[in-house]
């Protein structure tokens, strides 16, 4: 997929409640307005990548990109688990995300067993695939360090960043 790695970040709002978080794998959704500007060589299925909460720390997380049952599957969804341990829920704060890799298209499961199953395989690859060189590299990259050193995004500027899925190059070390 030649638009990868693809940097973006939005607002994380509330999903459909389809139990992510009863399974022990919550997924924060982002809006359709960073959904829409996917570009269109982003197929559905599960990615791997860096993500932050607001200001916090960088973290691995794997993404499901999938069809969204909500608007009958006409539409749709990104879902980001990160792969850390929160204290608290982060709806409504700014989740910014590049996706570096992509590991399989999706599929349904027999059993939840299968799919947690399925998931925890995910995590585990992207752990181990993150741990290359031009992966760790893009941890440095100023989408990155810039999202934690501006200060608190006001209404007005919050709305810019929720509207606009930035598409930057990595830098070039
Ligand atoms: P929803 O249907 O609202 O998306 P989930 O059960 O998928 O509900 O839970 C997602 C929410 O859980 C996120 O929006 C976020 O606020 C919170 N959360 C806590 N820890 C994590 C995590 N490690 N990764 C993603 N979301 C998390
Ligand atoms: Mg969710």
């Amino acid at each position: 997929m030649k638009s990868l790695p693809f940097f973006c970040r939005g607002e994380v709002i509330r999903g459909f409640g389809r139990g992510s978080k009863e399974l022990g794998i919550p997924t924060a959704n982002f809006p359709d307005s960073v959904v829409d500007n996917l570009p269109a060589d982003i197929s559905t299925g599960i990615y791997y990548g860096w993500a932050c909460v607001g200001n916090g720390d960088l973290h691995k997380m794997v993404m499901s990109i999938g069809w969204n049952p909500y608007y009958k599957n006409t539409k749709k969804s990104m879902e980001t688990h990160v792969i850390h341990t929160f204290k608290e829920d982060f709806y409504g704060e700014i989740l910014s995300v590049v996706m570096v890799g992509y590991i399989r298209p999706e599929r349904s499961y027999d059993s939840l067993e299968a799919l947690i199953a399925a998931i925890n395989n995910d995590i585990e690859e992207a752990k181990v695939n993150l741990e290359l060189p031009e992966h760790l590299k893009l941890r440095e990259d100023n989408f990155f360090t810039s999202a934690s050193t501006s200060s608190p995004a006001t209404a007005s500027t919050s709305q810019t960043i929720i509207n606009d899925c930035l598409r930057l190059r990595p830098r070039v070390h």
